[in-house]
């Protein structure tokens, strides 16, 4: 008998400066009356946030601990890594975020204290018309110019922008210099870091005059000036009806999007766990031993152990993402 089973996580919604209201209205999660929120964190592992399981006998259970004790159930037969290895989360950006860079694993480790390297990747669920997301510096752009324009406060000139409509995929690897424009709702995946240099805030300062600190240093030295611009993802298809939106060395990101209501489909299932999420409609999570319903924003973590996984749409549209290792 297996310990683990799909389990269903606690949101831990985050109140940052630049966050809205459509994590609630949009998304079905707990807000306050009146009160906004800037993140969601859905599966995460971390110092600065623990998953909390809600269903069956492990309610009450955090991530951080059931990976330590069941590593094989979670991750798959013969492997295992010192804290849960991914991030999930759903974001509102309804103020422009700062423009920030991510360190890799090896400048990571040098931090103190020492945290994962950042790749993410985004899911555009909502975008207010003329919304912009930053990725990437434009082309040619190399540290003595970007470093000019820091010092200038134009770092805007250096950065490549676009309009991304919903459903657009953009992969952010470490080192790629990012911002999230005011109006999206995205959902991220990413490595467990919890780790951002912010190169340039936009000249804002708050209602005393003062501006948030910067690392400037830090963020060059980071950045990675081969990257050039960034646009959206363009899917594969696979020939289970999946979509692959990215792979890379971090994490793999499927999605399957639903044309009819009682539509299914297989999760395909190698060794190790995967994150579900539904960012359309509802849909019944099936396996070997139960189901789940999952609506819109509403998150699952099915361990490698749980087998016989399939989905299968409640609503005529429905979108679900699946997150995993490599
Ligand atoms: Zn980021």
């Amino acid at each position: 008998m297996a310990n683990l089973y799909p389990m269903r996580l606690r949101p831990l919604l985050q109140d940052y400066l630049w966050g809205g209201t459509r994590l609630a209205t949009l998304l079905g999660k707990s807000v306050p009356e009146g009160e906004t929120r800037a993140e969601s964190w859905e599966a995460v592992d971390h110092r600065d946030g623990q998953s909390v399981v809600e269903n069956g006998p492990l309610a009450g259970k955090e991530l951080g601990e059931l990976a330590e004790q069941f590593p094989e159930e979670l991750y798959g037969a013969g492997r295992s890594f010192e804290r849960f290895p991914l991030l999930l989360k759903y974001l509102d950006a309804n103020k422009t975020l700062s423009v920030q860079v991510h360190p890799n694993d090896a400048q990571g480790a040098t931090l103190t204290p020492p945290d994962l390297g950042k790749t993410e990747a985004w899911l555009v669920v909502a975008a207010e018309p003329g919304s912009k997301i930053y990725a990437g510096l434009k082309e040619g752009v190399g540290k003595d110019q970007l470093a000019a324009s820091l010092e200038a406060g134009t770092c805007d000139e250096c950065l490549h922008a676009f309009e991304p409509e919903p459903g657009d995929c953009v992969f952010i690897p470490a080192g790629t210099v990012h911002a999230l424009g005011s109006g999206l709702v995205i959902a991220e995946i990413q490595q467990a870091s919890n780790t951002t240099f912010r190169l340039f805030d936009w000249n804002r300062v708050d209602k005393d005059g003062k501006a948030r600190p910067l690392h400037i240093d830090e963020s060059l030295s980071v950045t990675d000036f081969d990257r050039g611009p960034v646009s959206a993802q363009t899917p594969e298809k696979l020939s289970s009806g999946w979509e692959r939106l990215v792979e890379c060395e971090k994490f793999v990101f499927d999605r399957f999007n639903f044309g009819k209501a009682k539509e299914e489909t297989a999760i395909e299932y190698e060794v190790g766990f995967r994150i579900l999420t539904v960012i359309e409609g509802e849909v019944t999570v099936r396996f070997k031993g139960g189901e789940e319903t999952l609506s819109l924003g509403q998150t699952l973590l099915v361990p490698a152990v749980t087998e016989g996984v399939t989905a299968e749409s409640i609503s005529d549209q429905a979108t679900l993402l699946a997150m995993r290792l490599p």
